[in-house]
């Protein structure tokens, strides 16, 4: 298999890392080295910073309109090449090519699309104090920022950091996950194909350790929006302490999906199985702490066994599969350390691995076939960790209090799912779980109008709609009296 070379996007073009070093990136499904990627320094991140100092004037100046011309364009350059997005993402992260198809790539167009509309309805408030008084904000952007993302969901959280962004006026050096560089790499071609101005977006590859702690230091950055691991995001936010960045942090989850008897029961068993496993559990806001009410804990448990057997594992390129490989071999000896643990630590594991059947390409891939465990206390560390990975627990409840305790009784506080059609105990529980998303009846479902991020170790600063455009502006009140 041949093997391709991405390059960094600096200034409107393709460029190779200054020191010449490249990174392996390897084909989750099949296990083998399929591209290389810069392995980018201090002076790689140097050059991005000063193309987006240097675009900065002329986009900030632009009228939203023209901004919102040019986040159309991208858009629809992606809805132009879905298909190609699609199978590339899923030969990067090892997804099934029909999530790509359906939610990532789509979602990535989405982010575009709807921070292009946001752009020309963007507005500040003004407030007349008194007859002869009044007062406005002033929201400018900020200069160069840094948008850095992590593996699960390349396209669509690197697009969902720089369309706010961009759309504030901002100039943007990103920092993909090394781990799945590859969408990234096809949108920088997109931007070049639509001739998107040249230093108002680049895109550095390289580790989190080297290019990503050069980028979110460097003086220059005025803010920072960061999705990945909770110790990452702590690590940045101490190295940046003293320089006063703006920061956004979206970090880990360890979600709880709870199922009160009085739900309806199919369609529950349906999205626990889907929470927990989507992406091979590797998406921050799965649901992977399963609490069921007593009465129904038997047949629930059945019923979603037999669900997991119906899971189609296997070559993420076939349409028909809906369950892929792992991110990598260290994430998934990573996974497979947690069953160990979780069986030291008293649990029973519901599923096997050793059924696995798979396609002869893919016999050095990443596979870990859905896995339940029951009998863990709440207190275990796998219950208390994020695995990340497709391994859910599932816990007993008598009443409501007991099971907002359980829930509650985390470091995380991501998201929540809440099944029940009783409507007062639906917002009693949505109100006091500590989580920055719940869903009712649902999972997923996603409106990005909305606020979205955490609580507690989950992360700060809640995003959606506007609010993650003013995240990008320096706000100033101008008070003025013209008696
Ligand atoms: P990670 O923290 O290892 O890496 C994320 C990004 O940070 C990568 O681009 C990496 O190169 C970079 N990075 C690493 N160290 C850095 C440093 N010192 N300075 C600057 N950048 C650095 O996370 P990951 O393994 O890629 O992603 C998985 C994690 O992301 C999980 O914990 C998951 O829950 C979380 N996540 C959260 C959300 C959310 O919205 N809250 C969404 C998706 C994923």
């Amino acid at each position: 298999m041949s093997v391709i070379t991405l390059d960094n996007y600096i200034n409107g073009k393709l460029c190779p890392p200054t020191n010449d070093q490249y990174l392996d990136n390897v084909q989750p499904a099949t296990g083998q080295v399929y591209s290389r990627l810069p392995q980018s320094n201090e002076q790689d991140v140097n050059n991005a910073l000063q193309a987006a100092q240097k675009a900065f004037p002329q986009w900030s100046s632009l009228n939203p309109g023209e901004r919102s011309h040019w986040l159309q364009k991208l858009a629809d350059a992606i809805a132009d090449n879905h298909e190609m997005l699609a199978q590339a993402e899923s030969k990067d992260t090892g997804k099934p090519i029909q999530l790509t198809r359906t939610v990532d790539i789509q979602r990535a167009h989405d982010n575009l699309r709807f921070f292009a509309h946001a752009a020309t309805q963007f507005s500040s408030e003004s407030h007349a104090t008194n007859p002869r008084t009044i007062n406005y904000t002033l929201r400018q952007p900020l200069g160069p920022v840094a948008c850095i993302s992590p593996w699960n969901l390349p396209l669509y959280l690197l697009t969902w950091k720089i369309a706010p962004a961009l759309a504030a006026g901002n100039t943007v050096v990103a920092k993909p996950s090394e781990v799945t560089p590859y969408t990234a790499y096809l949108l920088s071609q997109l931007c070049i194909d639509i001739g998107f101005p040249a230093g108002v977006l680049n895109i550095v590859h390289g580790t989190g350790q080297q290019a990503g702690a050069a980028l979110t230091t460097h003086d220059d950055i005025k803010a920072i929006s960061f999705t990945g691991g909770t110790e990452t995001g702590i690590a940045i936010k101490q190295a940046t302490l003293r320089q006063h960045k703006k920061i956004s942090l979206e970090l880990g989850g360890k979600n709880p999906f709870i199922v009160f008897a009085d739900c309806d029961f199919k369609q529950a068993v349906e999205t626990a199985c889907r929470a927990a496993f989507s992406n091979q559990g590797q998406i921050c806001l799965c649901g992977s702490r399963i609490y069921v009410e007593d009465s129904i804990y038997d047949d629930f448990v059945a019923a979603m066994i037999e669900r997991m057997k119906q899971l189609n594992v296997g070559d993420p390129i076939d349409p028909k599969v809906d369950f892929g490989a792992l991110v990598s071999a260290n994430h998934l000896a990573k996974v497979q350390s947690y069953l160990d643990l979780a069986k030291a630590e008293g649990g029973e594991i519901l599923t096997t691995n050793q059924d696995l059947e798979l396609p002869i390409r893919c016999q050095e891939g990443y596979f870990l076939k859905p896995t339940l465990i029951i009998g863990l206390n709440n207190q275990c560390r796998s219950n208390q960790e994020e695995i990340f990975g497709p391994v859910a627990t599932i816990q007993k409840f008598s009443s409501q209090s007991e099971v907002l305790q359980l829930a509650n009784d985390s470091p995380y506080g991501l998201a929540a799912s809440i099944w029940t059609n009783d409507l007062k105990r639906a917002h009693q529980m949505s109100s006091d779980i500590e989580a920055g998303i719940v869903w009712v009846n649902c999972w997923l479902l996603r409106d990005l109008r909305t606020p979205f991020g955490g609580m507690k170790a989950s992360g700060m600063g809640r995003e959606g709609g506007f609010e993650a455009m003013r995240f990008f502006t320096e706000c100033k009140n101008v008070c003025i009296n013209y008696r």
